[in-house]
């Protein structure tokens, strides 16, 4: 046979495919594919427009980074002198559209001789839209805020590059970006726009796996105490969620790193405090496998968590603590992580923090406190002898 006569067959189903493409661009072209959103109401996908060939079934695609597979529906539609009118209420509170989902959608249009059309795809954030959002995009930090306060803004946008600052020092390389923060007017506010959406609050977070900061300011002369704790600690919650998605990480560390980054633990440092001087603290054995569900004990136990962090970064340093955050990851049990990463035995770990922390005997913190007046009576008393002597 010919050479040239396979790849002449190659050449014209090339032409072939390549004309039967254009056919289906130029055949969805003419259509129009738009979404309206009322938050927490309803979602309402239409396509409409010209469209030659007789159509037999449309199938609507909506896909979020959440879903493992899109989620697909067959839509009813009429088609009267070839033009199109297809639409969709969607429930916005499934399960596989979370609030502040980055939603992707297209149609697929099947004719009755069996020919499949793609319109292509388009986008949409699914956001609260009960609020007018203001908007301060720098760099890769998006804040949303609402109110009538531009210095809000700005602060929220600060408060989240620092704690990005922070977090990157202690733990394994992870990035969230870009970043979305929605300050909230009010708590009841945040977590209306949760319910709306079939969502909630649990343990007072909001799920890491929205991917976006959802934090309250109520106004702007709490709002800097307010932002500089719930920032941190949500930012460290997204961020332990982008590394451990399946949640692998120990109780006390996750939860711990999120105070610990708050970097406002006076409060827990005197709990600490008064149960080292009791007698009472948890040991490091409790907080790994038996962590306290409530009350007094579940505070101390957070304490602890928070103290022992500190420890190891004034002992060993930040790197001590992204290495323990990369241990964790790699999959290590919780007492196994620490020993790993200190080498040290879980026991011998609490007997150095708990030293740590035992208050100075009365000598040495008065030496500490007075020691450079001594110093300098001493010193007097040398030079006066000395004078007294000639
Ligand atoms: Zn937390």
């Amino acid at each position: 046979m010919n050479r040239f006569v396979p790849r002449l067959i190659i050449l014209f189903a090339a032409v072939l495919l390549l004309r039967v493409a254009e056919t289906a661009v130029a055949q969805t072209q003419s259509l129009n594919s738009s979404v309206e959103i009322a938050y927490g109401q309803k979602i309402t996908f239409r396509l409409t427009g010209p469209i030659a060939a007789e159509i037999e079934q449309i199938e609507l695609f909506i896909n979020t980074a959440r879903a493992a597979t899109p989620l697909s529906v067959a839509v009813r539609f009429s088609q009267d002198e070839a033009q199109l009118v297809a639409g969709y209420d969607l429930d916005p509170t499934l399960p596989q559209l979370p609030p502040f989902a980055e939603v992707t959608y297209w149609w697929e249009l099947t004719t009755a001789g069996g020919e499949t059309f793609t319109v292509p795809e388009a986008h949409f954030v699914y956001e609260d839209d009960r609020f007018d959002w203001r908007l301060l995009s720098q760099e890769d930090i998006i804040v949303h805020w609402t109110g009538n306060d531009d210095a809000l803004g700005r602060l929220a946008w600060d408060i989240a590059a620092d704690s990005r600052e922070t977090l990157d020092r202690i733990l394994p390389q992870t990035a969230v970006s870009p970043l979305n923060l929605y300050v909230y007017p009010s708590t009841a506010d945040l977590r209306a726009g949760l319910r709306l959406a079939g969502q909630d609050w649990q343990n007072e977070h909001t799920d890491p796996a929205l991917g976006v900061l959802l934090v309250t300011a109520v106004n702007l002369l709490t709002a800097e105490a307010d932002l500089r704790q719930s920032i941190p600690h949500e930012l460290a919650h997204l961020r332990l969620h982008r590394l451990a998605p399946t949640g692998q990480l120990p109780y006390w560390y996750e939860e711990g790193l999120a105070l610990f980054v708050e970097k406002n633990n006076g409060e827990r440092e005197d709990l600490v405090a008064t149960a080292v001087a009791d007698n009472t603290t948890l040991t490091l054995l409790t907080l790994c496998t038996n962590f306290p569900e409530d009350g007094p004990e579940r505070e101390l136990a957070l304490a602890q968590s928070v103290s022992l962090l500190a420890y190891i970064q004034a002992q060993f340093g930040d790197q001590a603590l992204r290495q323990l955050g990369a241990v964790y990851l790699s999959g290590a049990g919780c007492e196994a992580g620490l020993s790993q990463t200190l080498d040290l035995s879980l026991a011998e770990l609490n007997a150095e923090w708990l030293a740590a922390q035992a208050p100075q005997p009365a000598w040495l913190s008065f030496l500490s406190r007075n020691g450079i007046w001594l110093l300098l009576l001493l010193a007097s008393f040398g030079l006066m002898g000395l004078l007294l002597r000639r």
